[in-house]
C-alpha cells in the first residue's frame, strides 16, 4: 500500500484494490472517506497511519458495504473518532439484525459471521436532503447518489474534489466484472447521469481511478450496466423461476458458485438486474401452476 497526493491536502491510500481518499486538517490529522475492508486491507491501512504518524479525526462514509466501512469500528476504538453516514446506511450498519435487513437471505449467524466487520456505531446519521456536513471543523459537499446501495453519497473535499465512491467502476474493473452490482439498477442509472453536472477539479473511483473528466466514463458506466441487462434477459428463455434464471445465467457467465455463500451474494446481484428488467417492461412475471415466472415482453433498450 502506498500514499498518494490527489490534489493539495487531498490524498488516497492505495491498497491495490481500492483508493481510499483522506483529506488532511493538519500534518497529523486527517479525515478519511470510507475505510476498505477489514479482513483484506486493516493491516495495511494500519501500517500506512502509524508510518505517517496520522491520527483519524473523522470519517464519512458513502456506503454500507463491507469494502467501505469494514473498518469503522475498529478505528473508532484506536483514535476515538466521529463517523458520519447516509441515515440509512448508518441505521444498516448500527446492529446484526438491522444488516440482515439488508442480506436477508442469509441466517442471523451467517450475516454475523461474514459481516460482523460492518456493524459500528455513527454519530452523525446525514439525511437526504443534506448536501454539507462539518467533520473536524472541515466542511465537505454531498451528493446524494443512491442506486448501488440505498443511499449511496458521493464526498466533495475543500479542494474540489470529488470521490465518487461506487457511483462509477474504473474501465478495469468493467474488463473484469461480469455482474457488477446494484441495490437499484433504474436508480444507479439516474444517480451516474448527476454525475455529468458535476465540475470538480478531480474524480476518485473506489474501484479504482483517479480522473480529470468523467464525462466519457459516465457514458461507458451506463453502457456497460445495460449491456449486461441485455445479457441477462438474453439468457431468459420462454418462462422461468428466479432459479431458472439463476442457472442460465451461472453457465452464460461462467460464474464460479461454489458455496452457499458465494450462491447469496451472486442471487441478489442478479435480482437487481431481473427486477429492473421487470420495472423496465422488459420481462413480466406470472404465477403459474404456483410459481413466479418471468417471461420476455420486449428487448430492453
Ligand atoms: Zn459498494
Amino acid at each position: 500500500m502506498k500514499v498518494k497526493r490527489v490534489k493539495d491536502n487531498t490524498f488516497c491510500i492505495d491498497t491495490g484494490m481500492t483508493y481510499i481518499p483522506f483529506y488532511k486538517i493538519s500534518d497529523k490529522e486527517i479525515i478519511m472517506l470510507d475505510t476498505g475492508w477489514a479482513e483484506g486491507e486493516r493491516k495495511g491501512i494500519d501500517g500506512i497511519l502509524q508510518e505517517n504518524g496520522f491520527k483519524v479525526k473523522g470519517i464519512i462514509c458513502t456506503h454500507a458495504h463491507i469494502d467501505h466501512v469494514g473498518n469503522n469500528s475498529y478505528l473508532k476504538e484506536k483514535y476515538g473518532c466521529v463517523i458520519a453516514m447516509p441515515a440509512y446506511e448508518g441505521l444498516i450498519c448500527s446492529s446484526a439484525i438491522n444488516l440482515k435487513l439488508y442480506y436477508n437471505s442469509q441466517t442471523l449467524s451467517e450475516v454475523k459471521e461474514h459481516f460482523g466487520s460492518m456493524i459500528c456505531k455513527t454519530d452523525i446519521l446525514i439525511l437526504n436532503d443534506e448536501d454539507r456536513i462539518n467533520v473536524g471543523g472541515i466542511e465537505f459537499k454531498l451528493i446524494h447518489t443512491p442506486g448501488h446501495s440505498p443511499a449511496h453519497m458521493c464526498i466533495v473535499t475543500p479542494d474540489n474534489v470529488a470521490y465518487l465512491g461506487d457511483a462509477l467502476i474504473s474501465y478495469e474493473v468493467m474488463k473484469g466484472a461480469k455482474m457488477p452490482y446494484a441495490y437499484i439498477l433504474t436508480e444507479d442509472l439516474k444517480s451516474k447521469k448527476k454525475l455529468y453536472d458535476l465540475s470538480c477539479s478531480k474524480y476518485i473511483v473506489a474501484h479504482k481511478g483517479i480522473f480529470d473528466d468523467i464525462t466519457k466514463l459516465i457514458t461507458d458506466n451506463i453502457h456497460f450496466y445495460r449491456n449486461r441487462a441485455r445479457k441477462i434477459y438474453n439468457a431468459i428463455e420462454d418462462s422461468m423461476t428466479m432459479e431458472n434464471i439463476m442457472n442460465a445465467v451461472i453457465k452464460e457467465f461462467t460464474l464460479h458458485v461454489n458455496s452457499k455463500y458465494k450462491y447469496a451474494i451472486m442471487k441478489k446481484m442478479l435480482e437487481s438486474y431481473v427486477e429492473y428488467l421487470n420495472e423496465t417492461g422488459a420481462i413480466k412475471l406470472n404465477i403459474d401452476s404456483g410459481f413466479l415466472k418471468y417471461s420476455k415482453v420486449h428487448s430492453p433498450d
